[in-house]
């Protein structure tokens, strides 16, 4: 459950001068609608281009062509920016850059692991949870992460804004136990404003709903995205907004970040952080208390960290959960209450995400 009063919990006067509104930079302007799109057209999706740009061109032979295939490399310039020249580890570069382990089949590792298929009651439509409607609102993302649970997912036929939102507006109207809309995707935020506030102009109608939610990884991999006319949406909805980030690692955050994080917060936003615990990204408590102590200086409280779903193509990334129990304890035992974010693993058939601890 998302905690109701999380605004509350984040002070002003945060330890970065960017959560302090007065210091927030002015957001940018209407040009800035056009700035982002181009920015994301003009993302790296060759490896050997990422190699190159990284001085590891050594790395070359580890890369997959059969996996960039599947599910091509995206990665915006300002996001390999905060990648480490020369370092074959580095964590930012190891959640999108497509390596021959995904080709290794693995038992258990299969096409739709957390079961979406079975929970979709409208196009682009998935209920799994009491109250909570997820949409799944298009398949396109700034950056294509190799652990996502969704790289096998039939975005072509099963995303909300393919028939302009009418099928999930009524599926939502219809159902009177839901009272929270997630957007979710893919990112809800490669679509463009004005597609957004089609689908909250639509909402707005069904008096019943009491909070919206976005899940989106923008903010932190094209934080541009976060311009004056995503603002003014957002100023204009008729709902609390729950924002849940998708930061893996505290390297994610830079300057850029922290400006569109307190952008988000100048409008009311709560903002929360959502993590996969990945094999060779975060999977130390010195990784994990870095990331959620990075995370609230912007502003940003940790919620969920997931075990990662078990998709075929990413069995690299896997912890045990004896492994990550023995982590997130250790986590436990160095930072305060607010700063831990739950464990948890998303099961078929399960009434909410399971807890993994006690
Ligand atoms: C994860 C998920 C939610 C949200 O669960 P919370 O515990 O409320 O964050 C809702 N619907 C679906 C289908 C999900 O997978
Ligand atoms: S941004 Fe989210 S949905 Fe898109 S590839 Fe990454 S994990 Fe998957």
């Amino acid at each position: 459950m998302i905690p109701t009063g999380a605004m509350q919990l984040i002070p002003n006067d945060t330890p970065t001068a960017l959560a302090d509104a007065a210091a927030v930079p002015p957001a940018p302007g209407s040009m800035a609608g056009s700035d982002w799109k181009r920015l994301w057209r003009d993302a790296v999706r060759d490896p050997r281009e990422l190699l190159a740009l990284l001085d590891l061109g050594d790395l070359g032979n580890r890369i997959s062509d059969t996996a960039a295939a599947q599910f091509p490399l995206r990665v915006p310039r300002g996001f390999v920016a905060r990648m480490r020249r020369g370092d074959p580890h580095d964590p930012l570069l190891r959640q999108v850059l497509p390596l021959d382990d995904e080709e290794r089949p693995v038992p258990g590792f299969g096409l739709d692991a957390v079961g979406d298929a079975a929970a979709r009651t409208a196009t682009g439509v998935l209920q799994k949870y009491r109250g909570r409607a997820l949409l799944v609102t298009t398949g396109a993302c700034a950056v294509h992460c190799r652990y996502c649970f969704r790289r096998h997912f039939p975005y072509d036929e099963q995303t909300a804004i393919r028939d302009g939102w009418r099928e999930a507006l009524d599926a939502i109207a219809r159902d009177d136990s839901i009272d929270e809309v997630i957007l979710s995707g893919g990112d809800p935020l490669s679509l463009s404003t004005a597609k957004l506030a089609e689908l909250t102009h639509g909402l707005a109608a069904i008096p019943r709903l009491r909070r919206l939610r976005i899940h989106s990884r923008l903010p932190v991999v094209l934080p541009e995205r976060v311009d004056g006319d995503l603002l003014a949406w957002i100023s204009g909805l008729r709902w609390p907004l729950a924002f849940v980030i998708h930061a893996n690692h505290a390297n994610e955050f830079d300057a850029g970040v922290d400006a569109a994080l307190a952008r988000l917060r100048g409008v009311g936003a709560t903002l929360l952080n959502q993590a996969v615990l990945l094999r060779g990204v975060n999977d130390s408590a010195d990784a994990l208390a870095g990331l959620s102590e990075r995370a609230y200086a912007a502003g940003v409280l940790p919620y969920y960290l997931h075990q990662l779903d078990r998709v075929a193509g990413t069995a690299h990334f896997e912890v045990s959960d004896a492994e990550a129990i023995t982590v997130h304890a250790a986590l436990a035992a160095r930072l305060p209450g607010y700063l831990l974010p739950r464990l948890v693993r998303e099961l078929p058939g399960d009434t909410g995400k399971r807890p993994l601890t006690a």
